[in-house]
């Protein structure tokens, strides 16, 4: 993907798109890959990086969503536990089976969880990713090494599964791409276009790079802006009633001896009744998330201290060494897009929702990233009947995305980017580009050049945060490669030192927001 080429098909089209996607995360993005899947044309505007928002803040969970059981939910599990089949099956590079545990402390829990997880193993169906059972107390000690084994009676392991959710998106982005769709980030819709009727027939933005403003000419505008939505619905209609409210979640990320071996931790009650995982990530240990009411949404959310406090305090209950502030390498916090309702955020739908403003305005929002396939499909349904767009069947069932690769276990750190590895192995070989970046993390100096070379990389954040997980993982090792990043990137896109000084600065101030002192 090569941005220039991006923006050269957007002013060189002088016919209306089939459809304009506000919005690059898991939501947008999956509506940009159906559509240019179905032969439609499509293009996707991004504010920021692709990715920036939510979807890469995530548990990294490809989940059914056994909390979803317990709220009787059945078709919402149902759904996402295919979802969960579909997108192991066509993305297996960056999605895979995990072992999680649910450890038991008190005589009624196993039978308890253990009923539950069979039922949410008969839901999956032939999309079951390994049956669920009960652990005697060794098993679970023998899978868990580092659990309190104080009062432990035993545990039930189930298998969900796990994902790199920034790598995923870049790599949709490059299924769309190959599918002929234009994906434009640093691009933000300024406004809406509006016919004669009021009827909204495109979308105006603007490139961050170069200030210059953009009029593209729409059949379907669809909003797919996560916690954005409303400000978005308030381009057409200044009075629109808000639709989503937003509720924020913190992970906090340790190195992996609070873990100790593959199996990932599940609490499913907390002391105030949320459900709390401790996953093994990238070589560290994910310990998360929180449920808290935020009144305006950014893209940069910060952690409350009350938050930091309540993971390492259920966090210590739970392990033989208690993790402490000073064991935390990175705090990063995604904001839950939650369509509006009464009560506490936590009972509010997890659903998907299409609406429709009277301008024609396509909205889809909710849901989780394990589902963004399921929605797209139905958004971009919606479109076509809506849009009066060329009829096309959905595709993306089976559709493969970008990079994958069945064998992708043996790429060893490069698993990630699947059948591109073969590529960033070629370069490495050039002496400059071989280097590890860190001792800590596992890059190379040549992934940054891939990066801005094949997957639109621009800036220092979105090499640490994104294209690779540094920032996500360890921000002070992320500090420290920022300077040999920003040199990278420089060469490759023709900036000067100040450039470099400039974007330094900027990601050390941002990266401070990622640790805890
Ligand atoms: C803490 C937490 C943990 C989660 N864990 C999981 C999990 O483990 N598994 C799971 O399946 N789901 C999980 N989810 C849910 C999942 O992450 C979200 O449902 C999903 O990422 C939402 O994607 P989105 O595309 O709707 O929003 P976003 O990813 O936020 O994308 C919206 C994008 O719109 C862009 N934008 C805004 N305004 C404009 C504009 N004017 N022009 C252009 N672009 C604009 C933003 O920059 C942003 O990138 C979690 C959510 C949270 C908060």
């Amino acid at each position: 993907m090569r941005r220039e080429q991006m923006l050269r098909n957007l002013r060189d089209r002088r016919e209306p798109w089939d459809i304009v996607v506000i919005g690059g995360g898991a939501t947008g993005m999956g509506v940009a890959v159906d559509a240019a899947a179905r032969g439609l044309s499509v293009v996707l505007l991004e504010a920021h990086d692709f990715g920036k928002g939510t979807s890469s803040r995530s548990t990294k969970l490809v989940h059914g969503g056994v909390r979803y059981l317990e709220q009787g939910n059945i078709p919402l599990v149902m759904s996402a536990l295919k979802e969960r089949g579909l997108m192991r099956q066509n993305a297996p590079h960056l999605v895979h089976d995990l072992a999680f545990i649910v450890p038991n402390y008190s005589w009624w829990e196993a039978p308890f969880y253990g009923i539950g997880l069979k039922l949410y193993d008969l839901l999956a169906g032939k999309y079951g990713f390994g049956a669920s059972k009960l652990l005697s107390k060794a098993e679970t000690l023998e899978r868990l090494p580092a659990l309190e084994p104080e009062n432990l009676l035993g545990g039930v392991v189930y298998y969900d599964g796990q994902f790199d959710d920034a790598r995923l998106l870049i790599h949709l982005a490059m299924t769309a791409a190959d599918h002929g769709g234009t994906l434009v980030n640093y691009c933000p819709a300024t406004g809406l276009m509006r016919d004669a009727d009021g009827y909204v027939n495109g979308v105006t933005a603007r490139d961050e790079e170069t200030g210059e403003e953009l009029s593209i000419p729409a059949r379907m505008v669809v909003n797919a802006t996560g916690v954005f939505t409303d400000s978005v619905r308030r381009m057409a209609d200044p009075d629109a009633e808000t639709l989503v409210v937003t509720s924020q979640g913190i992970h906090l990320v340790f190195d992996r001896s609070f873990l100790k071996g593959d199996t990932a931790l599940m609490v499913p009650k907390t002391s105030d009744g949320r459900v709390l995982f401790v996953i093994p990530w990238h070589g560290h240990a994910v310990a998360g998330t929180t449920d808290t009411p935020v009144d305006a949404p950014s893209l940069e959310p910060r952690p409350l201290e009350e938050e930091i406090e309540f993971v390492l305090e259920t966090a210590a209950r739970f392990f033989v060494r208690p993790p402490s502030r000073a064991d935390v390498l990175a705090v990063f916090v995604g904001l839950r897009p939650l369509v509006k309702g009464e009560g506490k955020t936590s009972a509010l739908s997890r659903d998907h929702v299409i609406h429709v403003d009277t301008s024609g305005l396509l909205t889809i929002t909710g849901g989780k990233w394990t589902t963004y396939r399921h929605m797209a499909e139905d958004a971009v349904d919606h479109a076509i009947t809506l849009g009066k767009l060329p009829d096309a069947e959905c595709t993306t069932k089976n559709l493969r995305i970008h990079g994958y690769a069945a064998n992708s276990a043996e790429l060893g750190s490069l698993e990630v980017y699947g059948s591109d590895a073969e590529a960033i192995r070629t370069l490495a070989q050039e002496p400059a580009l071989g280097a590890q970046l860190h001792p800590a993390l596992p890059y190379l100096a040549a992934e940054v050049v891939w990066a801005v070379r094949a997957e639109m990389a621009r800036t220092v954040e979105d090499v640490l945060a994104r294209h690779t997980r540094a920032l996500f993982l360890n921000a002070e090792a992320a500090i420290a490669m920022a300077e040999p990043v920003a040199r990278l990137l420089a060469a490759e896109l023709g900036r000067d030192d100040a450039w470099v000084a400039a974007q330094v600065k900027e990601f050390v101030e941002l990266a401070q927001q990622y640790r805890v002192v």
